[in-house]
C-alpha cells in the first residue's frame, strides 16, 4: 500500500523537498498525551534534534510537550517556537560556556550533566550570575540497546554519561557546590529501540541505583529515562503511530518510582519520523549491465541516514501505476555511499516521476547539509498545501 500524497500540488513545487503530514503529527501527539496522562507525574519532552523545523516545533509545543535540547542553538529554537524554558532540559557531552550561560539566563528546567569537569564549570558560571543551576547526572547504565552500533549510547565504552561507580561521587560534589541544585538522574540508552526488553533492562538498572541512593539517604526528585522508542520503517502506513501505550506501560510496570518523584521522557524519532517524507524527482533511468538505477534529485545531503547508518527507508514511486521493477535508487552526490536503497521495488519509473522516501521526519531535514554546494531542502506541510 502506498501513502497518500497531494501529487497535483507537488507537481508545482521544485524538488527535492520535505513534506510533513501535520494531521498524522497531531494524531501522534494526541496518542502520546492520552497514554502519558494515564500515569501520574509523567512528563514528555520532545528531543528537538530529531527535527527542529519551526513549523514542526510549533505544532509540538501546542500539545504541551517540553523540549530536550542538545545545543544552545536548539535552546534558542525551542524558545522561539514558544516552549517554556521551565520545560527545557539540556544534555550534551560538550556544552560550551555560551551555551551554559544561555541556559542559565533562561532559567531552564535542568542541565543534564555528563562529567564532573562540566559540573564545575556550570557552578562557576552560575555563581557569576548569582543563580542556582538545577542539574541531573546522566548516568551510563551499561545497558545495550539492540540497535545500530552508531546509535547505541548506553554502553560502558561510550563517550556519554558518568559511570555508575562515579554516581555517588558526582552527587556529593554537586551537594558541595554553592550554585548547583542536584535534582535527579538522567539516562538515554540509544535510538530506534523496538524491544521493550531493552527498556525493562534500563528500569531494572535504575531500580538498583535508586536502592543504592536510598541506602545513602540521597534524595532524587526526578528520573529522566531519555528517548529511543523506535518506529516501523517497513510499514509507515500500517504502523503510522508507535505503540506508546506499551512504551509507557513498560515504565509503569518495571520502574519503581519513589514518592513524589517525577518521570521524564525525551522522545524524538517516535514523535516525528512517520509524518515526514522526502519528495524527489527522477532525473534519469540508467541501465547498467546487471541492474538499473533510478537517479533522483535528492541525495545524502537531504537524507543522510541510509549512507550514515545503512538505514532502511521505504521508497515509492507516487507518479506511476505501472507494474513494478527493481531499481537501485541513488542520488547525485559525488560519494559512492549516496544510495537510498538497493533493489527497490518501484512501479516502472521514468524521468520526471515523483518518488517519496518515507519515514523521513526524524533525523532527515535536521541532518541536511550543503555538501557539493547544494541548497538546503525546502519543506511544506499538508496544511500549507491544502491552502494553496
Ligand atoms: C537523541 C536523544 C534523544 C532522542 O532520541 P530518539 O531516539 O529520537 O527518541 C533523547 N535524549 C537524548 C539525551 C538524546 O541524545
Amino acid at each position: 500500500m502506498k501513502g497518500t500524497f497531494p501529487c497535483l500540488q507537488f507537481e508545482r513545487l521544485a524538488t527535492p523537498f520535505y513534506y510533513y503530514d501535520t494531521q498524522l503529527l497531531r494524531d501522534t501527539l494526541k496518542e502520546i498525551n492520552r497514554h502519558a496522562s494515564q500515569h501520574d507525574n509523567y512528563h514528555v519532552h520532545y528531543a528537538v534534534k530529531a527535527n527542529a523545523n519551526p513549523k514542526i516545533l510549533s505544532i509540538i509545543r501546542e500539545y504541551g510537550l517540553g523540549a530536550d535540547c542538545v545545543s544552545g542553538g536548539e535552546i534558542r529554537a525551542a524558545i522561539s517556537a514558544g516552549f517554556p524554558a521551565s520545560k527545557i532540559v539540556y544534555a550534551g557531552v560538550g556544552k560550551s560556556d555560551w551555551e551554559i550561560n544561555l541556559g542559565l539566563d533562561n532559567d531552564i528546567e535542568c542541565f543534564n550533566v555528563e562529567s564532573i569537569a562540566e559540573l564545575e564549570v556550570i557552578n562557576q558560571l552560575a555563581a557569576a550570575k548569582g543563580k542556582t543551576a538545577r542539574v541531573a547526572f546522566r548516568i551510563n547504565p551499561n545497558v545495550g540497546a539492540h540497535t545500530h552500533a552508531n546509535i547505541t549510547t548506553g554502553l560502558a565504552e561510550n563517550k556519554f554519561g558518568i559511570s555508575m561507580e562515579d554516581m555517588e561521587k558526582a552527587i556529593a560534589a554537586a551537594h558541595d557546590m554553592g550554585n548547583i541544585q542536584f535534582v535527579g538522574l538522567h539516562f538515554h540508552i540509544g535510538s530506534q529501540i523496538l524491544d521493550m526488553g531493552d527498556f525493562m533492562a534500563l528500569c531494572n538498572r535504575i531500580n538498583e541505583l535508586q536502592d543504592r541512593l536510598e541506602a545513602a539517604h540521597i534524595r532524587v526528585s526526578s528520573i529522566n529515562v531519555g528517548g529511543g522508542l523506535g518506529i516501523d520503517y517497513e510499514h509507515p502506513n500500517r504502523v503510522a503511530i508507535p505503540d506508546f501505550k506499551a512504551y509507557f506501560n513498560t515504565f509503569a510496570t518495571c520502574l519503581k518510582l519513589r514518592d513524589g518523584q517525577s518521570l521524564h521522557f525525551e522522545l524524538g524519532r517516535s514523535v516525528v519520523a512517520q509524518c515526514g517524507s522526502l519528495i524527489t524527482r527522477t532525473l534519469y533511468i540508467k541501465q547498467g549491465t546487471a541492474k538499473q538505477f533510478a537517479i533522483v534529485d535528492a541525495g545524502m545531503t537531504e537524507l543522510i541516514r541510509p549512507a550514515l547508518y545503512q538505514a532502511y527507508h521505504k521508497i515509492e514511486n507516487i507518479s506511476s501505476q505501472l507494474p513494478t521493477e527493481q531499481y537501485d535508487v541513488v542520488g547525485p552526490i559525488c560519494e559512492s555511499s549516496d544510495v537510498f536503497l538497493k533493489q527497490a521495488e518501484l512501479n516502472k519509473t521514468q524521468r520526471g516521476d515523483l518518488i517519496a522516501i518515507r519515514s523521513a521526519g526524524a533525523y532527515g531535514e535536521a541532518m541536511a547539509s550543503m555538501y557539493n554546494c547544494r541548497p538546503m531542502p525546502q519543506s511544506y506541510t499538508s496544511d500549507e498545501l491544502a491552502g494553496v
